[in-house]
């Protein structure tokens, strides 16, 4: 294998040995970027047409547009219209290489990177391989619940949902049905209430037409937030409006409220309810992924790795994190920048012009966050919306949130077909995609509630 260093430029031949990752040859230094989300791709893209051989590694062969996840799970948006796939968005880019390939292990004192594929050595690295759902240790929950996280969580919850109904209309048995058609939704943020405002608008519109044998009173939607707030990074406006919105939409919002177990068909709770409810989708918090390597004593609260301004990970040359993954600890961000698109964006376009300041001996500024704002939705024509001292919700807000959200997609094809779909339900309140593809299996049995005390919550108290 070729050693490389930060500052040996030159390379002849890549694949030298059997287990290595075949990489075209070239003379500019290599910089290899794990994880094609937000952060990274806005760092390729800085890249591109630059005197610099920029790889990029991704467990997928697409970036995935996650705050949309819940409209395909609501099956209001196909999968394909969220995704976009690495090679079609590289096309043209001749200093740019894709990779599919899963990044085990970093060794940083030889400069290589360990993959489920092969090996690859480095010259600059940047980690940018975002979050993955926390369970914070409950691991039967995290066995029978599902996360939120990616485009294969939400396929799942939309075939858990469609099937979970459809068992509902065979089953004879009450406390079955109540349990097949309850959700339960653990977090209240964003992800957690853009989610229950989605489903709550599904019972509304399209269960009475397409399930005309149900009851009124069937599908409770329950949302758990562990404090005393939803949408806590929002300003109270913002909050005590959200709160309105999911109670005029008929979802229980449960308030200081937290799960401590669930077997797959009831959910306790802290404070001892009971919630009969086959379907629990977990957005309650993330924790930073990345390969191993990285020595611990850069790792910091939320699994995230502590980098300098500059997004250096301390301790390492040519070594960077960039999004969800990185932290900035100074006196004005002790927590880190917010784990959110735009901060992950920025983080991409910086770094790329400091890599290329660093290769041409140029200083470099410090990383400056530029807080754009706030944005969620709660159902449809609701949303909203903190900007700077601009505190609003309502139809305009959702507007915008339209707006930007549109806009942020990449690929024109998937923001013509996000737009339509839009559209068409703007009008119709129709969503047309619920059909069961594949099969989710959900080997959950009903288990009846056995403290005699505990309060069960299986009819709409509403
Ligand atoms: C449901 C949901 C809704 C959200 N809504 C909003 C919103 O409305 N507004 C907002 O600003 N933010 C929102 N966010 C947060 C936002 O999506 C993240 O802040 C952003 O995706 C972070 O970007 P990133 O590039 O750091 O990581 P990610 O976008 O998570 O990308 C990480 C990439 O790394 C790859 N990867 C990970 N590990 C490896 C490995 N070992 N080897 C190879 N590849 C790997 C992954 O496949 C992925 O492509 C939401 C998040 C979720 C989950």
């Amino acid at each position: 294998m070729k050693n490389n260093s930060a500052l040996n430029n030159s390379m002849d031949s890549t694949c030298m040995v059997a287990d290595e990752i075949c990489i075209p040859d070239s003379k500019f230094p290599r910089i290899v970027v794990i994880g094609g989300g937000f952060a990274g791709l806005a760092l390729v893209e800085k890249l591109r047409h630059q005197k610099l051989q920029v790889v990029l590694f991704d467990k997928n062969n697409f970036h995935q547009f996650q705050p949309l996840l819940y409209q395909v799970a609501t099956s209001a948006l196909e999968p394909d219209s969220i995704v976009f796939p690495f090679r079609k968005q590289f096309n043209g880019y001749k200093n740019v290489v894709f990779r599919l390939v899963e990044v085990e292990e970093i060794q940083p004192s030889s400069n290589v990177i360990i993959t489920n594929k092969g090996n690859v050595n480095y010259d600059y690295l940047v980690l940018a391989t975002g979050t993955s759902t926390n369970f914070f240790g409950l691991d039967k929950i995290a066995q029978n619940s599902l996360g939120m996280k990616d485009i294969r969580d939400s396929l799942n919850i939309r075939h858990m949902m469609l099937q979970n109904l459809e068992q509902a209309a065979i089953t004879c048995n009450d406390e079955e049905r109540d349990a097949l058609t309850n959700f339960v939704i653990v977090g209240g943020g964003p992800a957690g209430v853009e989610m229950a405002g989605a489903l709550a608008e599904f019972r509304k519109y399209i269960l009475p037409k397409d399930y005309p044998e149900y009851p009124s009173s069937i599908m409770n939607i329950y949302l758990i937030e562990a404090i005393d707030e939803l949408l806590s990074t929002m300003s109270d406006k913002a909050s005590s409006k959200t709160l309105k919105y999911l109670e005029n939409l008929n979802v229980n919002v449960l308030l200081n409220e937290s799960v401590s177990d669930y077997d797959g068909a009831q959910v306790i709770t802290k404070s001892g309810k009971s919630i009969l409810a086959k379907n629990l989708i977990w957005t309650a918090g993330v924790k930073g992924q990345f390969p191993k390597g990285i020595d611990e004593k850069h790792v910091v609260r939320g699994n995230r790795i502590k980098t300098d301004s500059n997004l250096k990970v301390e301790g390492y040359e040519n070594i960077f994190a960039i999004g969800d993954i990185a932290a900035i600890i100074t006196e004005e961000t002790p927590k880190g920048h917010p784990q959110v698109a735009q901060a992950a964006i920025q983080q991409g376009k910086y770094l790329g012009n400091s890599i290329l300041n660093i290769i041409k001996d140029k200083p470099i500024k410090p990383f400056q966050y530029s807080d754009k704002g706030s944005l969620a939705t709660v159902g449809k024509r609701k949303a909203v919306a903190d900007l700077g001292q601009f505190k609003f919700a309502g139809y305009f807000a959702w507007l915008l949130w339209s707006i930007v959200h549109l806009m942020s997609i990449s690929g024109f094809r998937n923001r013509l077909m996000v737009g339509f779909n839009w559209a068409v339900s703007y009008f119709t309140y129709e969503k047309s995609n619920r059909v069961i593809i594949r099969n989710f299996k959900n080997n959950n049995t009903i288990v009846k509630p056995k403290a005699s005390n505990l309060e069960t919550i299986s009819k709409n108290n509403n």
